[in-house]
């Protein structure tokens, strides 16, 4: 990564780079950021041009401290409301784990009333709310979009005819799960993902029965929120590295996103696995090929496979004929 200040940084990708002006994205070519990274080159007018304009420095990435912490303990919460719950555990997420959000998922409208009765009295953080039910009567929704810390209100509704811009309408998935890709280009997040993973990292999740996870996706469980002597117990099972095992799979450890020109602004919610080699793979294909730089659907897109790549529990290799073949084909077309 090269950098001149805070407002413009480049990103190489196998394919393609991107430089961040002003938090915006440009897609530029591979070849200019190692046009710019050479000592001593022959002139290239067009690059020139292009680094004075944007009044372009160089620094080795190595030399950039990107330096990131966070006041919470957890960060981001995902709690599933069911009969078992008490709301003294959403007091301790907020109060002692320092948490800045809260994504609550209620399937139940006696629960939502309570939790709004408690939300008007306790909570000071960021509430998402994830409501699974119909809500007929329009002033209880109204009162709902009242609340000063619901941020957001994501229903799943095809006749909804209220308007907030707290509001997401949207078919919701009953379970986690799947391939969510998030591309966030903002620098706190650049930060974190130099050394953490930006999905797992400082998250908790507390499913309907009370499991105790580091997230929905993930398979290991710690415990029951119903089992805990007091809900200090919590910050002992977080603290654990068994708990935090995801949290540091940074981008640069795994497989084709290391490759990726998107790797420290994507917020990804697949599982990693770890192979001998101590590197990390997907078993689901992320849906943006960076070897040749198309999203599913676009125009000349192929699957790593089709690529090539080759990306396992055994290995990780890249055929790198076939994908220059496919790239001159796809790109030399458009
Ligand atoms: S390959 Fe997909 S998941 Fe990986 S960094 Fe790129 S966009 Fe994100």
């Amino acid at each position: 990564m090269i950098t001149n200040n805070s407002n413009r940084i480049y990103f190489k990708g196998y394919c393609r780079g991107i430089i961040l002006i002003q938090g915006q994205v440009q897609f530029i070519p591979v070849d200019l950021i190692d046009y710019i990274n050479e000592e001593s080159r022959e002139i290239n007018i067009e690059y020139e041009n292009f680094i004075s304009q944007n009044q372009l420095k160089v620094f080795n990435c190595d030399t950039i401290n990107f330096k990131w912490d966070s006041y919470s303990i957890i960060s981001n919460v995902i709690y599933e409301l069911s009969d078992h719950n008490d709301f003294r555990i959403i007091n301790f997420i907020q109060n002692v784990l320092l948490c800045k959000l809260i994504i609550i998922k209620i399937n139940d409208s006696n629960r939502l009333n309570v939790l709004l009765k408690f939300l008007k009295s306790e909570i000071f953080v960021e509430v998402y709310l994830i409501i699974y039910f119909t809500i007929e009567n329009k002033d209880f929704f109204k009162s709902i979009i009242n609340f000063p810390n619901v941020t957001k209100i994501f229903i799943n509704s095809d006749n909804f005819t209220l308007s907030s811009n707290k509001i997401y309408l949207r078919s919701i998935p009953n379970k986690y799960s799947g391939n969510l890709i998030h591309i966030n280009p903002n620098f706190e997040l650049i930060s974190e993902s130099q050394y953490h993973h930006t999905y797992f990292n400082r998250k908790l999740y507390i499913g309907p029965n009370g499991e105790i996870k580091n997230a929905p996706e993930c398979e290991e469980t710690f415990g029951s929120i119903k089992d805990l002597d007091s809900v200090e117990d919590l910050k002992e099972i977080i603290s654990t590295p068994a708990f935090q095992k995801y949290w540091f799979v940074h981008k640069d450890l795994c497989d084709v996103c290391k490759h990726c020109e998107f790797r420290h602004m994507c917020v990804d919610n697949r599982m990693p696995f770890e192979r001998a080699d101590n590197q990390w793979y997907h078993k689901i294909e992320c849906n943006y090929n960076p070897f040749i730089a198309k999203w599913e659907g676009d125009p000349g897109y192929r699957t790593l496979s089709e690529c090539g790549v080759i990306s396992n529990e055994n290995e990780f290799s890249i055929d790198h004929d076939r994908i220059a073949e496919i790239n001159k084909e796809i790109w030399e077309e458009e």
